[in-house]
């Protein structure tokens, strides 16, 4: 998985188009708004040639100390961005309308950010070493605001204190918390746990979402392909260049990592000891995991050793989901 230059090129150029796209748009909205009000524009040049004026008086002036001329040009800056206000409310147009809006304001479309790959150039990286489109897919229909809760029964399983939409509806606030939080979490993990077709992949993508629009960078796995991942890396061509981003550094850098299914890949000693490593790692780089899976901690124990359920116990939010599987009720009458 390897990024090419070219990857990079086409991506940056990109990018060039976006900003001229997001300026050229903002002027345009500038020059309607100075056609209907063309004392805006007035200002906006007086503004401008205010350094220039305060060069001039003090090189014309015998009289005035440097401090006068400095106060004068205040009042006449202060002047005339009341002026400009009072204009620009009257009219209904606020400050923001005239900005450029981009479509990355951390990095105002350049995909850099103090000389560092700016978030949201990463994700795309990212997307293009493990092929999200998937994942993109999803979280269109999957997210917080198409949850329905209605979804979810009414009616108290055995065993259970309360109902599966009652359960669902705890697990909507703490999945928001959680998303909204983000990665100020403590615990900074989740562990989704249940049987099939209770909701886990969903909440999982919601939080997907949700901290990619805040401009965090994601990556979304089942444990079969975390282990693929893993293998591919182990097995990789090593005359050839490195691939990057590889599997260890999104398992050292990816904000959010989502390691959905576990239980469901080929289970052998590699894929144990790799699910571990990545398990264990993120802990230690004090990032952000999130595990969905149908087996219960007692279980991941067998089968993963006690050391992975040691080290979920104890450093992730266990959240169990219940209830009939919801992909053969799709709406359960409320
Ligand atoms: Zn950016």
């Amino acid at each position: 998985m390897p990024v090419p230059d070219s990857l990079i090129r086409t991506l940056l150029s990109e990018y060039e188009q976006r900003r001229t796209v997001a300026q050229q748009q903002a002027q345009d909205r500038k020059t309607a708004l100075y056609r209907r009000i063309p004392r805006l524009q007035a200002i906006e040049e007086e503004l401008e040639a205010i350094g220039l004026r305060a060069v001039r008086r003090y090189l014309q002036s015998g009289s005035m100390s440097k401090e006068q001329i400095m106060t004068s040009l205040k009042q006449d800056n202060e002047r005339l961005l009341a002026e400009k206000r009072r204009l620009l409310s009257e009219a209904g147009v606020s400050e923001e309308d005239l900005a450029v809006h981009y479509q990355c304001p951390i990095c105002q479309d350049t995909g850099y950010v103090g000389g560092q790959k700016c978030r949201c150039l990463q994700q795309r990286l990212i997307d293009y070493a493990y092929d999200q489109s998937n994942l993109k897919k999803i979280i269109r229909t999957e997210n917080f605001s198409t949850f329905d809760l209605q979804r979810f029964s009414t009616a108290i399983p055995y065993g259970e204190s309360h109902s599966p939409r009652d359960n669902a509806a705890q697990v909507r606030e703490l999945t928001q918390a959680y998303a909204r939080h983000f990665p100020e979490n403590s615990p900074r993990n989740l562990f989704f746990y249940g049987v099939s077709g209770t909701g886990k992949t969903f909440f999982c993508n919601c939080i997907a979402k949700a901290v990619l629009d805040a401009g965090y960078t994601a990556l979304y796995l089942t444990a079969y392909d975390f282990c693929s991942a893993m293998e591919a890396y182990r097995f990789r061509d090593k005359s050839a260049a490195a691939p990057s981003p590889s599997i260890h550094d999104l398992i050292r850098d990816i904000d959010l990592l989502i390691i959905d299914d576990l239980g469901t890949e080929f289970n052998t000693a590699l894929s144990v000891s790799d699910l571990f490593y990545g398990v264990n790692q993120r802990l230690l780089q004090q990032k952000s995991t999130i595990i969905s899976t149908n087996l219960s901690l007692e279980q991941i124990e067998k089968v993963y050793t006690e050391r992975m359920a040691s080290r979920i116990a104890g450093n992730y939010r266990l959240i169990k989901l219940f209830g009939p599987d919801l992909r053969l009720s799709p709406r359960l009458a409320p």
